[in-house]
């Protein structure tokens, strides 16, 4: 099992990574970042546990530099 998260403030949003509070106002996001929500499968060793995380747009870019392959980037109007 994963270890709980801890108690926080209310409708803060931390990085999981450094711990910072993205910046809000009024419950509106000011900055955009990585918000991730992983539903585990039966084929994982994580039997359908929920995994959810927040990663800064910093720590983002940090993440995806140490990928041996890179992402694959696309503007969102080709996307479609
Ligand atoms: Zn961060």
């Amino acid at each position: 099992m994963a270890h709980l998260i801890k108690e926080r403030k209310k409708n803060d949003l931390l990085c999981n990574v450094c711990g910072r509070a993205l910046r809000m106002e009024k419950g509106m996001l000011l900055e955009d970042a990585f918000v991730v929500s992983k539903e585990w499968g039966f084929f994982s060793s994580r039997d359908l546990e929920v995994h959810r995380f927040t990663i800064c747009e910093n720590c983002y870019d940090q993440l995806i530099a140490q990928f041996k392959i890179p992402i694959e980037v696309f503007d969102k109007s080709e996307a479609l």
